[in-house]
């Protein structure tokens, strides 16, 4: 018994008839490519097992570069189709650890490096990051510096013509599996966002060590601590402009903020229309459950909040693509 709650022309407006054609391409590659057994994904989610194999899938359709440029390998879409892509992509795959390391490849590395990486930059990482061929972190959080991100206390010095990087990150999505770490660290005596300076940094250099931490859930995202002693790095690695990393922080943040919610909307949908078919199918009492008011009030409900995040998140991405400020807009979607 299916249901299919995907936006229709009439009651999504603010699709054009392209966008919804390529929303159903993504729901229908999700489906064929990543919607593998069930048994499969638990025993990964047992392991704590990151699926590569769906992750090349995923780049190789254009799923990781889809919004930055198509001269550096992307998809050149606009915000509001790179919305509608994620969230089909959360509708039609169920593992949420691939979507979710997806997800912050995408706006921790992808987007600051098209943003704010020089010429030179931009041709060496982005045809790599947007392919999903490299995979990439932005390395902020420290034991002691959360919430308080700016509290960081990593440092880097210059040394000659470059610079040593000596830091200690904790939590970081992708840490075990990546190329590219984007790590901030203080480069000057200034607090808070003063000072700050993120580099890149190649996975595998000397002195980089990652220590896999284990999650409750998303597991097959995988996630890292990552130490930083005495690295080298030359002063091409600087991204942005020295003492500036509050700028690229932003950005990153920005972008995160408004589109992170997109595949959770498609899972929202997976999990409501899986609740309908499953209260028209279950009879108890001589009738199905879903005819009792407790399941149906509380079904009216999820599919009200489907809706309503949906036009939330398609909001703050049409005001992104109008080139306004979405702060609000996001945080409320
Ligand atoms: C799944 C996942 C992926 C992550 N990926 C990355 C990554 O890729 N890169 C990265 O750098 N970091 C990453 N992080 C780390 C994340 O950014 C931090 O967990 C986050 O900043 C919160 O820091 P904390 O966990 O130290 O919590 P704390 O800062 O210790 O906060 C704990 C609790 O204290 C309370 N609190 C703190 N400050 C305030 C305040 N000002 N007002 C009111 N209450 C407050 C809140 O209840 C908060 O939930 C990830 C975390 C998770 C869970």
């Amino acid at each position: 018994m299916s249901v299919d709650l995907s936006p229709r022309p009439e009651d999504a407006p603010w699709l054009s008839e392209d966008q919804l054609s390529f929303r159903e391409g993504v729901v229908r590659f999700a489906r064929e490519q990543l919607a593998e057994e069930a048994a499969d994904r638990m025993a990964r989610d047992r392991e704590s097992e990151f699926w590569r194999e769906g992750w090349d899938r995923c780049g190789r359709y254009g799923i990781q570069g889809l919004p930055a440029p198509e001269e550096h390998g992307g998809g050149g879409a606009d915000v509001l189709t790179t919305m509608v892509g994620l969230e089909a992509l959360g509708y039609g795959c169920p593992d949420g650890g691939l979507v979710f390391s997806i997800n912050a490849h995408m706006w921790s590395a992808l987007v600051p490096v098209w943003k704010h990486g020089s010429a030179e930059q931009r041709r060496r990482w982005l045809p790599g990051l947007a392919s999903g061929e490299l995979i990439g972190i932005h390395a902020i959080t420290e034991p002691e510096a959360g919430s308080d991100a700016f509290a960081m206390t990593s440092r880097a010095r210059r040394d000659g013509e470059g610079w040593v990087i000596d830091a200690r990150k904790t939590f970081i999505s992708n840490a075990p599996v990546a190329d590219l770490l984007i790590v901030f660290a203080r480069t000057s005596e200034g607090t808070g966002p003063i000072g700050l300076t993120p580099f890149l940094v190649e996975g595998g250099s000397a002195g980089v060590s990652v220590r896999p931490l284990e999650k409750m859930g998303l597991r097959t995202s995988p996630m890292g601590e990552v130490a930083l002693d005495g690295v080298r790095v030359g002063d091409d690695a600087v991204l942005g402009r020295e003492g500036k990393g509050a700028r690229v922080f932003q950005t990153s943040m920005d972008w995160e903020r408004a589109l992170i919610m997109s595949a959770q909307v498609g899972a929202m949908q997976r999990v409501t229309e899986r609740s309908i078919a499953y209260a028209k199918e279950r009879r108890q009492f001589g009738q199905a459950i879903g005819k009792f008011e407790a399941v149906a009030f509380r079904i009216a409900d999820m599919k009200m909040r489907l809706d309503a995040a949906r036009a939330l998140l398609f909001r703050a991405g049409s005001v992104m693509d109008a080139g306004r400020d979405a702060s609000a807009a996001a945080a409320e979607a």
